[in-house]
């Protein structure tokens, strides 16, 4: 299904180069070569068999030789590595614009400068700033109007202190290789940006998601105006239909423009609503909140009559107290929600951290995974996703998880907010709740580039998430490896109908 995956050795090799880490200590090390033939030879009950015969000690303790079968802590590490390196991965939450958006440069209002500082512009220019530069300096690495030379230097105090950052990370990943440029400094300056203008070329969005990443398919939330985006590449940037601007206002003029409908009362609302997923559910993979940056997720069903009155305030161009617009949002909310749910559409809802910098209240964050369990409560039909891990509270969402059928956890955006907790939250997720409720990637960005280091630090933490476990005795290595492809990709499938959302969008009017 969706496009097919580029697997060349070469970049296999190229990327368990970079994941590979310090050679564990072998226990058993005096027959290497044969123990490795005998473990290939070994079906996966033979592996599960294997992988809890305790191994340590052994050699000292027995003068005949060992049970060739059983893998060291070095096999598990590269068996599952290689899994986890060939596997196809699903991307389920990305805002990345059109590639001939992106062509235009600074044309499009997404892309602030069309040079190498635009990797910084979603979201290292947050840990620049939290490190103490001034934001007019920011301002001036993503303008168009500075040299892209003349950016380091402005850069280059910050450096030190937030190069180790995930969002750095996955940047310096997809510097080096992308551009094959190993670090960044005033010396490589001028390599990075010829890097930059040499793959920001037409079908650079294929290169990098396909062939380098081996991503099959990405869930797109379009930020640059549209409910829902036709895309030229419908099967691979695959979308969400965008409900935040159903309930919150609402946005009357965005939304009830296409739809042709007069909006003179709550009902005629209610229509213009129905008309977007009429026309798009076929086509959507969800539907899309990021609505927990204004308020907690705690939306109570509201009826109508109470809504009403406000509504027409908010037509009228009234003003509306707080109260008053909570209630609206809420008798929205689920007026959207409930069309998502009738059409067999999981609602996506963010939770947890906040993009950007100075300005997240943590005491809202904290109450978001209460009320997650609280909407899957109220509508049992619903497949709820909660987002970003709802980071720093990954253990209540996990009990969330845990807890309610119609709950999803989407490890969208966790992997450079805090790699090691998103390995943590892995491991735990595997131990506590069915996997099948698990989603483990999506790059968030919208620049293309920064999605390849990112999907690279995901597979590294899926990985070694995996090889701990083992090695901690939690699994044993063939239930290790019997999970690789429903993270990477069979519960995404399963969950969103890729195939046949897939089917949809070859048809799709406007696809080419
Ligand atoms: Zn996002």
């Amino acid at each position: 299904m969706g496009a097919r995956v580029a697997r060349s050795a070469a970049a296999t090799g190229r990327l368990a180069n970079w994941l590979d880490w310090p050679t564990l200590p072998a226990v058993n090390t005096r027959q290497p070569v044969t123990r490795r033939a005998a473990l290939k030879g070994l079906g996966g009950a033979g592996l599960a068999a294997a992988a809890f015969v305790p191994n340590i000690g052994r050699a000292a303790a027995t003068p005949m030789p060992a049970p060739q079968a059983v893998p060291g802590p070095g096999e598990s590490r590269e068996l599952i590595l290689k899994r986890v390196l060939e596997a196809p991965l699903i991307d389920t939450h990305e805002h990345l614009i059109e590639e001939k958006e992106r062509l235009q440069g600074t044309a499009h209002p997404r892309v602030p400068c069309d040079d190498w500082a635009l990797l910084l512009s979603h979201y290292l220019d947050s840990d620049f700033v939290t490190a103490g530069m001034p934001e007019a300096d920011m301002d001036r690495v993503l303008s168009p109007r500075v040299d892209p030379v003349a950016k380091w230097p402005l850069i280059a105090p910050y450096w030190p202190a937030v190069k180790n950052t995930g969002y750095a990370q996955a940047v310096r990943i997809s510097i080096r290789e992308l551009y094959g440029v190993e670090e960044l400094s005033s010396a490589t300056i001028r390599r990075v940006q010829a890097g930059y203008e040499q793959t920001r070329r037409p079908g650079f969005y294929r290169r990098i998601l396909q062939e380098r990443a081996r991503i099959e398919s990405c869930q797109v939330n379009c930020l640059t105006g549209e409910p829902f985006k036709q895309s030229d590449m419908p099967t691979l940037l695959m979308q969400d239909l965008s409900i935040v601007g159903m309930f919150a206002g609402p946005d009357i003029r965005k939304y009830a423009a296409p739809t042709g409908i007069k909006v003179g009362s709550l009902e005629d609302w209610h229509r213009v609503i129905r008309w977007w997923f009429d026309r798009y559910a076929t086509y959507a993979v969800a539907v899309k909140s990021q609505h927990a940056y204004h308020r907690d997720i705690d939306y109570a069903r509201v009826p109508p009559e109470e809504a009403e009155p406000v509504f027409t305030k908010v037509l009228q161009k009234e003003p509306v107290t707080p109260a008053e617009r909570r209630l609206l949002e809420d008798h929205l909310f689920w007026q959207a929600v409930d069309q998502a749910t009738a059409r067999n559409l999981p609602v996506k809802l963010h939770t947890g951290y906040y993009a950007g910098h100075n300005s997240m209240p943590l005491s809202r964050l904290r109450r978001n995974a209460g009320s997650a369990a609280e909407l899957c409560r109220m509508s049992p039909d619903t497949k709820f996703v909660f987002m970003h891990l709802c980071y720093p509270y990954y253990e209540e969402l996990l009990a969330v998880v845990k807890q309610w059928a119609n709950a999803h956890v989407d490890m969208c955006w966790a992997w450079i907010i805090n790699p090691v907790a998103a390995k943590d939250y892995l491991k735990k997720h595997i131990v506590t709740a069915p996997i099948n409720k698990l989603l483990p990637f999506g790059g968030d960005y919208i620049p293309v580039e920064p999605v390849l280091g990112h999907a690279m630090i995901a597979r590294r933490g899926i990985a070694r998430a995996l090889t701990e476990l083992v090695q901690e005795g939690w699994l044993n290595l063939a239930d290790a490896l019997d999970l690789v492809d429903p993270i990477l990709h069979q519960n995404a499938r399963q969950l969103f109908r890729l195939a046949q959302k897939a089917g949809s969008l070859r048809r799709a009017p406007w696809a080419k």
